[in-house]
């Protein structure tokens, strides 16, 4: 039998406080306001996580956080690596639930791709996350505990690192523990190298082009019409292609910055070479990019929906270029493992088969 599980633990977490908070929960323990400063740099600059090893810190002081909180970090259940060295990491939540992160060597660079729910109220159709259905939001402390459980900051930390918002769930509906935490990052990964991809929620994208600093926006556009965006994503009945469009028109970008319009291939059914030429008039004057995304297969998927064949998705990537526009295809990583995009489902789970015949295209 195994172990019972063992109850939360009550003291608060600090992990996702910024300075502000953080000042306010020590002044009881030493009215000096740098010693707030001190904790914070030594969690989020140095990524010491136990507060005895806070030796800048007089002995009473560090006793008194110890007894009072907690630095927890989610627990990495299981690790899954694939033989191009791409590794998906199944974490546990204090709760019990779970959520899915990966991590994307390449040269000098890594990208760790993170979730911000723990599973995903859209249902778009394409995506084995949407498949499992709601799940809940996730904490400032769980979003960014996911980097923590992976790739602490500190000396060991030596790639470039890039945090891409692609794992489960939608990051723009959880905008206020969203910030919180990309805030904290910062302090160690610069917002460019930080990237929020959404599946078009016009009042979150708004929401974010009022933000001081900025991380890269991402759109998961995958149809040039809304006719197939519909069949595709439900949300797009509540925020349609003009109105995206239109939102990613006002948002402000630094000099030479882009925002990436992401667009899945489904063999014969949004890859021909006239929607390539229609999705070009729809981000005319756009200062985007264009990133290809050939289907990723999964079980749960209907047998019908295909990934095009290379020719198809080179011939789609000319005609965008042809019309101006930069586009570059997503190199599928971590297959065996299932770490490939939208195929983050938190394992274990079997797909159930029931919804393949109402996915019909
Ligand atoms: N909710 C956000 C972020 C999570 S999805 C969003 O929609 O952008 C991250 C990316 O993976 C999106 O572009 C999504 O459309 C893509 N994706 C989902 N399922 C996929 C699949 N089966 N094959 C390829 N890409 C997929």
């Amino acid at each position: 039998m195994s172990a019972p599980p063992s109850p939360p633990d009550p003291r608060p977490n600090l992990l996702g406080e910024p300075l502000a908070p953080l000042e306010a929960l020590l002044a009881p323990l030493d009215p000096r306001r740098f010693r707030a400063r001190q904790v914070w740099e030594a969690i989020h600059r140095r990524g010491v996580l136990d507060f005895a090893a806070m030796t800048e810190l007089p002995l009473a002081l560090r006793q008194a956080l110890a007894e009072r909180f907690i630095l927890a970090v989610p627990e990495v259940a299981e690790r899954h690596r694939s033989a191009d060295g791409t590794t998906k990491l199944l974490l546990r939540l204090a709760d019990g639930a779970s959520i899915e992160a990966v991590d994307i060597p390449d040269r000098d660079r890594r990208t760790l791709c993170l979730s911000s729910q723990a599973g995903c109220a859209l249902a778009c159709r394409f995506c084995v996350t949407g498949f499992w259905g709601a799940g809940r939001d996730l904490s400032a402390a769980e979003i960014l505990g996911q980097v923590w459980a992976i790739c602490p900051p500190g000396p060991a930390r030596d790639e470039r690192l890039n945090l891409v918002f692609m794992g489960m769930g939608e990051p723009l509906l959880n905008l206020a523990p969203l910030r919180t935490a990309l805030e904290l990052l910062a302090a160690t990964i610069p917002w460019r190298r930080m990237t929020v991809s959404t599946a078009g929620i016009v009042p979150g994208i708004d929401a974010l082009a009022g933000w001081p600093q900025r991380p890269n926006l991402a759109l998961s556009l995958h149809a040039p019409d809304d006719a197939r965006r519909d069949r595709l994503m439900p949300v797009n009945r509540t925020y349609p292609i003009a109105d995206l469009v239109a939102a990613l028109r006002r948002f402000p970008l630094e000099p030479r910055r882009r925002i990436t319009v992401e667009y899945l291939l489904i063999a014969g059914f949004n890859d021909a070479l006239s929607d390539a030429d229609a999705l070009a008039s729809r981000l005319r004057g756009l200062k985007v990019k264009v990133n290809l995304i050939p289907l990723n297969p999964d079980p749960v998927l209907p047998a019908e929906w295909v990934t095009p064949t290379a020719e198809a998705v080179e011939a789609f990537q000319r005609r965008l270029m042809r019309h101006g526009f930069t586009a570059t295809v997503r190199r599928r990583r971590g297959d065996a493992v299932s770490a490939a995009c939208g195929q983050l489902r938190a394992f274990g789970r079997e797909p159930r088969g029931f919804r393949r015949s109402q996915l019909s295209l």
